[in-house]
C-alpha cells in the first residue's frame, strides 16, 4: 500500500475501541484533559508537583530552564536515582518485597527483594570503586539479560559513573565503536547469553572488541558457564560481590548524567543519547503511573532487554523507583514452546505487560489456540511500543489476549525521549492505526519543511514544541547532532518521524523521515549496514532500504555494486550476509542482497534510496528532478 493509500485507510477508520469499564474505572489518571491542560499551561508547577514525590538530598532552586536548544531540570537539586529506586523502599518497610523476578528459557527462576538488590548493588559499587571507577567515568555493560546486568547498571549509578549498556546481540565491531565513543575504561560483560536453548558466546565478542583498545583498563567477566582462567585486565564479577554491602550513594546534581545509550542515526556513527539522574527519574516514573496505570500490587512483565531504552526505563529504573515487582525473561518468546508467554501470564498472574507489535504479529501467526490454552484473565494492560501497531495486530490482541478483562495500549516514544510521549490511556478510546494523544507535559505537533504547523489530517514532520524532564540532554561527544534537531526549524525539535493527527487530536506515526529502518522494533541506520558492506573488499558501493515484512515490520534489503574482479553469485551473497552479521550483529542481517551495476544518485552524488524503494515496491518514485541522468 502506498503512503497516500495508507493515510486514506487510516482516516477512513471508523471503529473505536474502549477499555472494559472495570479497567478504566480504576485508572490512576482519570481526568486526562484537565491534567494535560494544567501540565502545558503551568508546566513548571506540574513537574515540580510530580518531582516532590521523590527523595532529594537537596531541593531545586529552579524547576526548568530552556534556551531554545538546551534544557535543564531541577537545577540545584541533589539526588541519586538509586536512593529512590532502592534505599527509600528499604527504609519504608519494603525491604522484603520482590523487586525483580528473572525467568530463564529452561524454566529457571531467580528473584531478589529490594533489600537483597540494595546489598548486591552496594557490593558491586564498592568493587567498581576499587577498580578505580569514579564519578563521571564511563562503564560499558555488555551483559545478558540477568539480575546481574540490572545490578551493574544500578551500581554505576550509585557512584555517579555513567553506564552505557550495549545490547548483547551486537557484534564485536559495533561493541568496539561504542566503547571507544564513550571512552569507557571498564567493561562489564557476561561470558554467555542464552537464546533458543543455546549458549551464545559473548566472551569472544568482548575479547575481539577490546583487544585493540588500550583505553580499557579492566574487563569484568560475569561467568555463567565454566569459569575460565582470567587474562590480563580481567576481573571476576564474583570477586566484586565480595566487597562490603554498604556504599553511600554519591550525592549528584539532578543534571548529572545517568547513562549513554547508543541508537542509530542517519550517519554510520551511532548516537550516544544522554539521560540524567533527576529529570529521567521523575518523568519515567510518572508515566509508570499515568500511562502504564500501575499500582502497588501489580505484576508487571516487561518483554524488553536492558540493551534498549525500554529495558532502561521499564525494567531497571522506573519500576524500581515506583517500588514495583517486575518480571523479565532471557531468551526467545517462542522457546521452549509457542505458548510460553501465556503460561507465564497464567502462572504468575501477570497484570500488566510491555511488548512490541512484532511480538503480537508473531503470536498472531502462531494462532489463537496458544493463548486460549491459558487463563489470561489477570491481564489488565498490554502496552505496545517500538513500531507502528497495525490495526490487524491490535484487533487480534484485543480479541485473543486482553478480551473482556484488559486493554491493548499503543505508545510512541524513542531512545531520545525516555518514556511514553504519545499514548492511549486506559480511559481513552483507541482508533486502530492511531497511537494516541500527547502525555501530560508534552506539546507536540506536525510541521512541514518550512516550519509551518499543519492542521488535522495533513501528514508532516512530528515535532516537539518544548522539552520535558526525561528527554535527552545531548548526544555524547557530538552535541551538534542534538542541537541540529532543535535548530533545523527553530522552535521545534524534530523527532525524525512522519505523522498525522485526526480531528480528535489522535496521532498516527507513519514511519521515519530519515534513513533509519525499524526492524522488529529496533532502529537500524541504513548507513550502518552500508558502511559494514563497503568495508568488505568485494564491495565498491552499497545502498540499503527497508522492505515490508509481515512479522518484523521492515526487513533489510541491500543493493551492492561489486569491485572489479569479483563476480556476483549466491556464494558472495552468503559471504556478505555473514560479514554484516559479524560486523553489526544478527539484528542487522540483510534479508536480501541484490547485485547491481550502479546506484541511482542525485547530481550531488547522494544515493537515492527513495527511488530504489519505490522501484522495489512498484510505487511512484515522486520528484526525480535531482536524479543524475
Ligand atoms: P527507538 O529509539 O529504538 O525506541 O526507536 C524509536 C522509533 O521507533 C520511533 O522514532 C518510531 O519511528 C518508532 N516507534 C516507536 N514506537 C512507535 C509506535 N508506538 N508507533 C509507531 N512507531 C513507533
Amino acid at each position: 500500500m502506498s503512503q497516500v493509500d495508507h493515510i486514506q485507510a487510516l482516516l477512513a477508520e471508523q471503529e473505536i475501541f474502549k477499555a472494559p469499564e472495570q479497567v478504566s474505572k480504576q485508572a490512576n489518571l482519570k481526568n486526562y484533559e484537565e491534567v494535560y491542560e494544567y501540565s502545558v499551561n503551568e508546566n513548571d508547577a506540574f513537574w515540580a508537583e510530580v518531582a516532590s514525590r521523590f527523595s532529594w538530598l537537596e531541593p531545586w532552586q529552579k524547576v526548568s530552564s530552556f534556551d531554545g536548544v538546551n534544557h535543564k531540570w531541577f537545577e540545584g537539586a541533589k539526588t541519586n536515582i538509586t536512593l529512590n529506586a532502592l534505599d527509600r523502599h528499604v527504609a519504608s518497610g519494603k525491604k522484603n518485597k520482590l523487586a525483580l523476578l528473572w525467568l530463564g528459557e529452561d524454566g529457571s527462576e531467580r528473584s531478589v527483594t529490594y533489600g537483597m538488590l540494595l546489598r548486591m548493588v552496594n557490593r558491586l559499587a564498592n568493587g567498581l570503586k576499587a577498580l578505580g571507577v569514579s564519578k563521571g567515568d564511563r562503564v560499558v555493560i555488555y551483559m545478558p539479560l540477568t539480575i546481574e546486568g540490572v545490578a551493574s547498571m544500578l551500581a554505576c549509578a550509585r557512584i555517579g559513573a555513567v553506564h552505557s549498556v550495549v545490547y548483547a546481540g551486537f557484534a564485536a565491531g559495533a561493541l568496539r565503536t561504542r566503547i571507544e565513543d564513550a571512552g569507557a575504561k571498564v567493561v562489564i560483560a557476561g561470558d554467555i547469553g542464552i537464546r533458543r536453548g543455546k549458549a551464545v558466546d559473548l566472551k569472544s565478542i568482548v575479547d575481539a572488541a577490546v583487544a585493540p583498545l588500550d583505553s580499557v583498563e579492566h574487563v569484568v567477566i560475569f561467568f555463567r558457564a565454566e569459569k575460565r582462567p582470567l587474562k590480563e585486565k580481567e576481573v571476576d564479577f564474583a570477586d566484586l560481590l565480595k566487597y562490603p554491602a554498604t556504599c553511600e550513594a554519591e550525592a549528584l546534581e539532578a543534571e548529572h548524567p545517568l547513562y549513554i545509550l547508543y541508537t542509530s542515526g542517519t550517519t554510520g556513527k551511532p548516537k550516544g543519547v544522554v539521560h540524567v539522574h533527576g529529570g529521567y527519574m521523575v518523568g519515567t516514573a510518572y508515566h509508570l503511573e499515568s500511562f502504564f496505570d500501575l499500582k502497588e500490587d501489580d505484576v508487571f512483565f516487561c518483554m524488553s532487554d536492558i540493551g534498549w531504552v525500554v529495558g532502561h526505563s521499564y525494567i531497571t529504573y522506573a519500576p524500581l523507583v515506583g517500588g514495583m515487582t517486575t518480571i523479565f525473561r532471557e531468551g526467545a518468546p517462542d522457546t521452549p514452546h509457542p505458548g510460553i508467554i501465556w503460561e507465564i501470564v497464567e502462572k504468575y498472574g501477570v497484570t500488566a505487560m510491555f511488548t512490541a507489535p512484532t511480538a503480537v504479529r508473531m503470536w498472531m501467526r502462531m494462532g489463537a489456540d496458544y493463548p486460549a490454552n491459558y487463563d489470561l484473565s489477570s491481564l489488565r494492560i498490554l502496552a505496545c511500543a517500538g513500531e507502528p501497531l497495525n490495526p490487524e495486530a491490535f484487533r487480534w490482541a484485543m480479541k485473543h489476549l486482553t478480551a473482556d478483562h484488559g486493554y491493548v495500549m499503543d505508545n510512541w516514544w524513542q531512545t531520545e525521549l525516555g518514556g511514553p510521549t504519545l499514548a492511549t490511556l486506559v480511559t481513552q478510546e483507541h482508533k486502530p492505526g492511531f497511537v494516541g494523544r500527547p502525555m501530560p507535559g508534552v506539546e507536540i505537533c506536525i510541521v512541514n519543511e518550512d516550519g509551518e504547523e499543519m492542521p488535522p489530517n495533513t501528514g508532516g514532520l512530528l515535532a516537539l514544541k518544548r522539552p520535558f524532564p526525561h528527554m535527552l540532554r545531548t548526544i555524547y561527544g557530538t552535541p551538534e547532532r542534538y542541537e541540529k534537531a532543535w535548530k533545523q526549524l527553530p522552535g521545534y525539535y524534530l523527532t525524525g518521524d512522519i505523522a498525522i493527527f485526526d480531528e480528535a487530536g489522535r496521532f498516527s506515526v507513519l514511519g521515519r523521515a530519515d534513513d533509519v529502518l525499524n526492524v522488529a522494533g529496533h532502529r537500524i541506520g541504513t548507513a550502518d549496514v552500508e558502511s559494514a558492506l563497503v568495508a568488505h573488499p568485494a564491495v565498491a558501493e552499497a545502498a540499503v532500504i527497508g522492505i515490508p515484512d509481515e512479522i518484523k515490520g521492515e526487513a533489510i534489503k541491500a543493493f551492492v555494486v561489486l569491485r572489479n574482479g569479483f563476480s556476483a553469485g549466491s556464494d558472495l551473497q552468503k559471504t556478505l550476509t555473514v560479514h554484516v552479521r559479524n560486523e553489526l550483529g544478527p539484528i542487522a542481517t540483510p534479508q536480501e542482497i541484490t547485485f547491481v551495476d550502479g546506484l541511482p544518485k542525485t547530481r550531488s552524488g547522494k544515493i537515492m534510496r527513495r527511488l530504489l524503494k519505490a522501484r522495489e515496491l512498484g510505487q511512484d518514485p515522486g520528484d526525480l528532478s535531482t536524479l543524475e541522468s
